[in-house]
């Protein structure tokens, strides 16, 4: 073949998609929507259904899953939404010994919990330890913070049963980090949420925000005092942290501090999107107890849309997983996620470290996938990019 040829044929070949080949990084199982408590941020409808996955739907998902080609050596497995330990640990021993028979042999499988730490007991604790399960841990700080939001379903304080779980995974020496949503309340007491985690020896946290999500809509006054609160929340808080060394790790600064500051150098209009699994198809596998099956945004799982079939691409008691990527409604969600980033990549300074937001909080506050920046952009990814640049001193 002469050179003109070889090339025609080559552009011609390039211009044919590859197949498309999934790769799955987190696998989010959802065994109960049910939770004990009745946070007032949740966004959660269905959390007082106490439906539980079965048998054939574990087996299913794991079986197809895992025969599927999309899990490399490693994934990231969640059991979240509800709380999980509204299930026994029998419940959970069953389930593992169910994924245990489809793993191959060279998948390494990392469980987590997300808990309101409510319900633990020296049962769970000794759970947590034997199988190595990665523990968080959602309290919103000291008593008068914590129960402004995080209240039982009766309206009462969930802050000493939170407390004595706490407590209790230090005695029994399970490590665990803690997740505390911010609020406006919370975002004007840096000292006073540092000084809990330390006097009660928590050393990693994380701060989610009150986010619109779903039917849920943000109580933060939306605008600049809000961003700007969040930023000097941060701000003041990374300052303690660092000055008084008890609370080692702030999972927003050290994320931002990576992709800041360990990217490549390369133009921001050529930056890839890699590090943002939100917006990649199938990167992040949502499955709820009726084996219904979502990507992208975990939160998109259990709300309703009728544009995108409640954002369900399929069931794995009903479908094949290599029926799945040519799914309508993902062509659809894909293509709109898609174009939300370009938008994103091209009018926004923030895109290198942000890689195109969440789409779940651009459907809830811009009302469509197709667009670029919210509030809670604004405060989690730009206030924490400009932060992490000047320093938790820069006034
Ligand atoms: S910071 Fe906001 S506008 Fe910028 S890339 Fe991220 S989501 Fe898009």
């Amino acid at each position: 073949m002469d050179n003109a040829r070889r090339s025609s044929a080559h552009q011609r070949d390039s211009a044919i998609p590859k197949p498309f080949q999934p790769t799955v990084r987190l696998l989010i199982v959802q065994p109960t929507p049910f939770c004990n408590i009745n946070c007032s941020y949740c966004y959660l409808s269905s959390r007082s259904s106490r439906a539980t996955i079965d048998d054939r739907t574990l087996e299913n998902l794991f079986a197809k899953l895992f025969a599927s080609g999309w899990v490399r050596r490693r994934l990231d497995l969640a059991w979240h939404a509800g709380e999980p330990t509204v299930l026994p640990v029998a419940f959970y021993q069953h389930a593992f010994a169910i994924m245990e028979r489809h793993r191959p042999g060279n998948l390494d499988v990392c469980h987590s919990f997300q808990t309101n730490a409510t319900l633990l007991t020296k049962a769970w604790c000794g759970f947590f330890r034997d199988a190595g399960i990665r523990v968080g841990v959602s309290v919103d700080g000291p008593k008068h913070i914590n129960d402004l939001s995080r209240v039982s379903r009766s309206g009462q304080s969930t802050f000493p049963r939170v407390l004595a779980g706490i407590r209790l995974l230090r005695e029994e020496r399970v490590p665990f980090h803690v997740i505390t949503v911010l609020t406006g309340e919370s975002m004007r007491s840096a000292r006073a949420l540092h000084d809990f985690y330390a006097a009660e020896g928590i050393e990693h946290v994380g701060f989610n925000v009150d986010e619109s999500e779903g039917e849920h809509v943000s109580g933060l006054e939306p605008g600049p005092a809000s961003w700007r609160a969040y930023k000097d929340f941060l701000a003041e808080f990374w300052s303690i942290a660092a000055r008084e060394g008890l609370v080692k790790s702030i999972r927003e600064i050290d994320y931002m501090v990576r992709a800041v500051y360990q990217q490549p150098v390369r133009r921001i209009d050529a930056a890839p999107r890699r590090g943002n699994m939100l917006v990649e198809p199938f990167a992040v596998l949502n499955v709820d107890h009726r084996g219904n099956i979502a990507t992208f945004s975990p939160e998109l799982l259990g709300q309703v849309n009728a544009d995108y079939n409640d954002y369900i691409i399929g069931n794995v008691n009903t479908d094949a997983f290599a029926a799945l990527p040519h799914s309508g409604v993902l062509a659809k969600m894909s293509a709109d996620i898609e174009a939300g980033v370009e938008m994103c990549r091209a009018r926004c300074g923030y895109f290198h470290v942000c890689g195109g937001g969440e789409p779940v909080n651009k459907m809830a506050e811009n009302g469509t996938f197709v667009s670029d920046v919210t509030s809670y952009c604004r405060m989690t990814r730009m206030g924490v990019a400009d932060l992490v640049t000047t320093g938790p001193n820069a006034g």
